[in-house]
């Protein structure tokens, strides 16, 4: 599944920030390609109505035109009060303008008056190579504040209240953040599953 031969793999995302991320959590001696870099587009293609599916479908993209294994993620926020919602449609929950004070905005809106405020962070990585396909998960749990609180961070930040913490993410210094955070633990989980793979 995963060849001790592959030093070279894409990360097929167009967020610097992801890149510099995964860098620093993947195994020395893996090199990590932009999709720039390649000369692919930052775009991706993301059809899929699962995190899971968007994942895998721009991770698949990436092998296809590389040839090198490909890492891609997807990110969502699960609301359960909302039946699961935004969820895969986290960046576009307001329009197409990708808002993200549009986006809290509506989400305050639908929970206005609901006294369950649970909701996580979920991430999906997926790794594709000649040999197969492998997901990650990572889940962070926590409540959907009634006002948003903080500076800090990007998206839903400011309205998400982990369950370990009194501060929204947006509170957080961003190093804790970043330490906890759901693409951090799918991460962990793909470096583990690299380092089992190049055990000897
Ligand atoms: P992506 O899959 O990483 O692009 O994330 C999709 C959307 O989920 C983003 O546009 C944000 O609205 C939201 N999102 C993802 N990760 C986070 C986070 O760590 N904090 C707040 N919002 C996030």
């Amino acid at each position: 599944m995963l060849p001790p031969s592959a030093t070279e793999v894409l990360l097929c995302t167009g967020n610097p920030g992801k890149v510099a991320e995964l860098r620093a959590l993947l195994p020395p001696g893996l090199v990590v390609r932009g999709l720039t870099e390649l000369g692919l587009p930052l775009d991706l293609p993301e059809n899929g109505t699962t995190l899971e599916a968007n994942a895998l479908e721009k991770a698949r993209f990436g092998h296809r035109h590389s040839g090198l294994p490909a890492i891609a993620d997807d990110t969502g926020l699960e609301v359960a009060a909302l039946g699961g919602a935004p969820g895969v449609y986290s960046a576009r929950y307001a329009g197409e303008a990708r808002d993200a004070a549009a986006n809290i905005a509506k989400l305050l809106h639908a929970l206005q008056g609901v006294a369950d405020r649970a909701a996580r962070f979920r991430t999906v990585i997926a790794w594709v190579d000649d040999a197969g396909e492998r997901t990650f998960e990572g889940i962070v749990e926590g409540v959907i504040t009634e006002a948003p609180h903080g500076t800090g961070g990007f998206g839903y930040d400011p309205v998400f209240r982990p369950l370990f913490a009194d501060l929204t993410f947006a509170q957080m210094d961003a190093r804790l953040k970043n330490a906890v955070s759901h693409r951090a633990q799918a991460l962990w989980k793909l470096a583990r599953s690299l380092a089992e793979r190049d055990r000897p």
